[in-house]
């Protein structure tokens, strides 16, 4: 498709998502809080509360932007804990840098450029990976769940929340109507950006449904993997253990 950049070459797909959070990084909290009136904040603390942390835990926020997820993390983790912020685009990690320092938080957060698809750490290195609204971007969604399959710990929970296919009608209805016509103008109005916000639309319509995606993480050798719908399914965290 067009926007959704599946049919292209991987890197002329990560080259132009890279170009679009580029683009959009400085307004990507404003937009965020806007397109989903703050329920996106709602479905991260989900997240966190399905995560099972614990003091001295070493945490992976796989594309983790502009870092909501580390801020969450790293309150939890304590001081003898790791949460590593790890993106490929330098603009969300310097937006996520300076929120994370401007908060206070120094010691307990380490910040990776580096591709999901290629992590640049060894076998079995993290207790928990958590990916929010990151996986639909990657190119090879499936080389990216072997890469994080690869440096969890046996034992591990892997937790990926991203949007879904709405389980209602009505609910399906309404949220096409609000994702083709709303969330462009928003684009638009706030990051003067419509184009990159038609992306992040396509991206989401292009995401594998809750069942294709279980079955993506079993395939990867992820064990009692299960998903729960958040918001009529609008919203989707699926976890698992390695
Ligand atoms: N996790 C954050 C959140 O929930 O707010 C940010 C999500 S944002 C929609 C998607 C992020 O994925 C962007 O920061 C983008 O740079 C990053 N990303 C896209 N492709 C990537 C890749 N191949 N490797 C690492 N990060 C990637």
């Amino acid at each position: 498709t067009h926007f959704g950049f599946q049919n292209v070459n991987k890197h002329i797909k990560s080259y132009l998502v890279n170009a679009i959070f580029k683009t959009i990084a400085t307004k990507y909290d404003l937009m965020n809080d806007c397109m989903s009136f703050g329920i996106h904040r709602l479905w991260k603390h989900f997240l966190i509360c399905q995560s099972e942390i614990f003091y001295g835990c070493k945490v992976l926020d796989l594309a983790g932007g502009t870092g909501d997820l580390s801020i969450l993390f790293s309150k939890l983790v304590g001081q003898t804990g790791i949460v590593v912020l790890l993106d490929n685009n330098t603009e969300m990690l310097k937006i996520g840098r300076k929120k994370l320092r401007n908060l206070g938080i120094l010691n307990n957060v380490q910040y990776i450029q580096a591709d999901a698809e290629a992590l640049p750490f060894a076998n079995n290195t993290f207790h928990r990976i958590a990916v929010s609204f990151g996986l639909r971007n990657f190119t090879n969604k499936s080389a990216a769940l072997l890469e994080m399959y690869r440096v969890l710990n046996p034992g591990g929970k892997l937790l990926i929340l991203d949007f879904g296919v709405p389980i209602f009608k009505l609910l399906s209805v309404l949220y096409d109507l609000y994702s083709f016509h709303v969330i462009p103008k928003i684009g638009a109005i706030i990051a003067k950006d419509m184009k990159s916000y038609q992306y992040l639309i396509e991206s989401i319509r292009m995401h594998p449904d809750q069942e294709t995606l279980k079955t993506m993480i079993a395939n990867t050798g992820f064990q009692d993997i299960k998903y729960i719908n958040m918001t009529g399914g609008i919203a989707v965290l699926h976890y698992a253990y390695k």
